[in-house]
């Protein structure tokens, strides 16, 4: 029988374990299981840190029996065979009812490998009918020594997989595997000092000695960064063979530019130029914005639109939420003036849209009526259709997977595209994630901007500053200033859940404490005596868009004094009056989202204060998440940490990438050597080999990448 890596599971190790596996963890194919890397190796001399092993996981140890005993049950009849285990600095139970037979192989002195729930028995670790295997003594001295010293691969197990029945299976599959190609090229192979892709599977999973995990475990990883940078190469290459419609500046733009309140920053300016590059040739434009919050990204995308509109193209504007996209229709509005107002007919599409009203900007945009057509997820929809789709631009990016992008940029022939984030996007990141796309940042701010003061309120050292921190609140607004409040949940039931999916991460167990809510911070701050005369409303995400609308708008116009809300205000409102934010349970939000929320304040001639107020008790994570936010004002600097602190599945975010569950050994936190060494010869490759003929082997692994199938994929290419 040939075994290749596209062979089914079940023609290898039968149908019921390829069940198993698919259940436990999706696998169908030979390549499926094979890459299925251990966790760690242990050793038969080296003994897992028992103390290491919290209650209720599922725990796979190697130790040593130091007691076996049988007692009868207390309740029932029956026996009770109990057996301590150790690594030497704890001890770990084992029992078994009913089964003294047991006794024959479970011997003082004898040393294996142990799975199964960490439970608590009376305050004592226990393992209850854990699976086990035995090392078996080797009588030979010499063998005995090597014995003692090759790697036992602990794999990634479930309840229903122990870690060595998963090795068996990969054993049985590797006995007959053919690998027929090498998706890193020989040449590559050789300068790098790598192994081959058959010798890498066999010492990742079956290694005699450490330096073959070693080396298998570094190849694969190199694999995995070069098959990533060439699925990104030949998207790249792609784009630049598709015709787009060029789009250059003239008289719009400049009077667009002209007539602007203020001098654009020299970013900016430079930004501008580099889309106006990128959109005067044939091809689309694929560009990526970042810029801190505040640092005036909106006026170099409308300036974008306006190059679009005034050579006939229309626009889409994506924004995440209905409060944001008004806010962008009724500034750009602003600053088109009545004239271009006029002539390039801005229209907002948002779900909550009365019919009519609705059905007026469908007709715009799909008539060409309408040049500038701002709105929500609404514009993803199938019956949203434009008659010359230019330019495609995406707010707040991070909002977004890269499905939905898509979506809309199918909706022209091979619109330019513009993304704009606020999240600083770690290097290796974009260059994993957001290869496909170049990238432009705006470093710096506007002139003009008052500072930020950020502090930590830390109610677990000091309960009673809550009271301080109301009254500086009470101090702004007598001083004709305004304020957020932002709280974590709505209502004590319900969460605000249109805005925190991602960013929210709990790194700790939860605490029984509740959060604040939205809905009982407002009487409790009607409550405060230096606050009686000051306005006060609420905006969470469940409140009808048009009262929503109405409270925002009654903010913007200075009629309410303090807003307590959720992170419906987090992206891109723009109020210059408000000066002091109170974010309560701040150990709650991301990082990056904390910094995001704080922007909302010192954007006006005012200087900016934050609260970062939490119960998180000194020396945790939480806290020192905080304190973080608190220290610095760069955003980039905030990324760096936050990627420090988070896991890479964070980082990445499925939704943003479908990268995650991909990326088995590299990690763009750690890799970026790696990663910007197979990028440039993914580069190599692809313009040598633009469709990659030559290439079947890491074809094959770009498809399983893409969960494509390699002849769709070549097809494609
Ligand atoms: P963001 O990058 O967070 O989306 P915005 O584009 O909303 O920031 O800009 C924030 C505010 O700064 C807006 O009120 C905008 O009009 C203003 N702004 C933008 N560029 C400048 C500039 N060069 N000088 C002064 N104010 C600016
Ligand atoms: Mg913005």
């Amino acid at each position: 029988m040939s075994v290749t890596l596209d062979s089914p599971l079940g023609a290898v190790v039968g149908d019921r374990s390829q069940k198993a596996f698919q259940k436990a963890f999706g696998y169908t194919t030979v390549a499926d299981l094979l890459g299925h890397y251990p966790r760690r190796y242990a050793t038969r001399g080296e003994l897992t840190s028992i103390a290491e092993i919290p209650p209720g996981e599922h725990a796979t140890l190697v130790a040593e029996i130091v007691s076996v005993s049988t007692r009868s049950m207390r309740q029932k009849r029956g026996s009770v065979l109990e057996v301590a285990i150790t690594d030497g600095t704890g001890l770990v139970t084992l029992t078994f009812f009913n089964q003294a037979w047991r006794q024959k192989d479970l011997r003082d002195g004898a040393r294996g490998i142990f799975a199964g729930k960490v439970g608590l028995y009376r305050g004592a670790r226990q393992l209850a009918h854990p699976d086990y295997e035995l090392f078996e003594d080797d009588p030979t001295e010499q063998a005995q020594e090597e014995w003692a010293k090759k790697p036992i691969p602990l794999y990634p197990s479930t309840s229903s997989l122990a870690s060595w029945q998963i090795a068996k299976a990969i054993g049985v599959v590797l006995d007959v595997l053919d690998v027929s190609g090498e998706p890193v090229p020989d040449a590559i192979r050789e300068t790098e000092g790598l192994a081959s892709l058959s010798s890498s599977l066999e010492h990742i999973h079956r290694p005699k000695e450490q330096g073959h995990w070693q080396k298998a475990r570094d190849s694969l990883r190199f694999q995995e960064a070069l098959v990533l940078q060439t699925a990104l190469a030949v998207r790249r290459a792609e784009q630049k063979n598709v015709e787009s419609v060029a789009r250059t500046p003239g008289a719009d733009t400049n009077a667009f530019l002209a007539g602007l309140p203020f001098e654009l920053t020299a970013d900016q300016t430079s930004v501008i130029n580099e889309i106006h590059d990128d959109m005067s040739s044939p091809h689309p434009m694929t560009r990526l914005i970042q810029g801190e919050v505040g640092s005036g990204k909106t006026v170099v995308a409308a300036c974008a639109m306006v190059t679009v509109a005034q050579t006939g193209g229309q626009t889409a504007l994506l924004a995440p939420t209905e409060v944001l996209a008004t806010q962008h229709f009724r500034s750009l509005v602003k600053t088109l003036g009545p004239d271009m107002t006029a002539r390039l007919n801005p229209v907002l599409l948002t779900g909550s849209l009365p019919a009519a009203a609705k059905k007026k900007a469908l007709l715009a945009a799909a008539s060409g009526a309408s040049h500038l057509i701002i709105g929500t997820h609404a514009l993803l929809s199938d019956a949203v259709s434009f008659a010359d789709l230019g330019l495609v631009v995406i707010d707040e990016q991070h909002r977004f997977g890269v499905d939905q992008r898509e979506t809309l940029r199918q909706k022209g022939r091979h619109p330019h595209l513009l993304v704009l984030t606020a999240t600083p996007i770690p290097r290796t990141v974009a260059m994993t994630v957001f290869g496909d796309l170049d990238v432009s940042t705006i470093a710096t701010m506007p002139e003009g901007r008052s500072p930020i003061t950020s502090h930590v309120v830390a109610l677990a050292d000091h309960p009673s500053w809550m009271t301080r921190v109301w009254q500086r609140v009470a101090e702004e607004v007598e001083n004709g200033r305004q304020a957020f409040v932002v709280a974590p949940a709505i209502s004590p039931s319900v969460r605000e859940e249109e805005h925190e999916e991602e960013e929210e991460i709990s790194l700790e167990e939860p605490e029984p404490r509740a959060l604040a809510t939205v809905e009982e911070t407002l009487p409790l701050l009607q409550a405060v005596p230096e606050l009686q005369s000051a306005r006060m409303e609420a905006l969470h995400g469940r409140m009808p868009t048009d009262e929503k609308d109405e409270v925002m708008s009654r903010f913007g116009a200075g009629q309410c004094d303090v807003l307590v809300a959720t992170t419906v205000i987090e992206v891109g409102i723009d109020v210059p009056n408000a000066s002091i934010m109170v974010i309560l349970d701040a150990d709650r939000f991301g990082m990056s989202q904390l910094h995001q929320l704080r922007g909302r304040v010192g954007r006006g001639e005012h200087p900016g204060t934050c609260l970062l107020v939490t119960h998180a008790e000194q020396g945790t994570l939480a806290r020192e998440r905080v304190e973080s936010v608190a220290s610095t004002l760069d955003g980039f600097e905030l990324a760096a940490k936050d990627v420090e602190l988070r896991s890479e599945g964070d980082v990445l975010g499925v939704r943003q990438s479908g990268v995650r569950s991909r990326l088995k050994l590299l990690r763009v936190t750690r890799d970026g050597d790696i990663i910007d060494k197979a990028k440039g010869y993914a580069d190599e490759i692809v313009s040598a080999d633009p469709t990659l003929a030559g290439h079947k082997a890491l074809v094959f692994e770009i498809a399983r990448h893409l969960d494509e199938d390699s002849e769709d994929y070549l097809e494609k290419t």
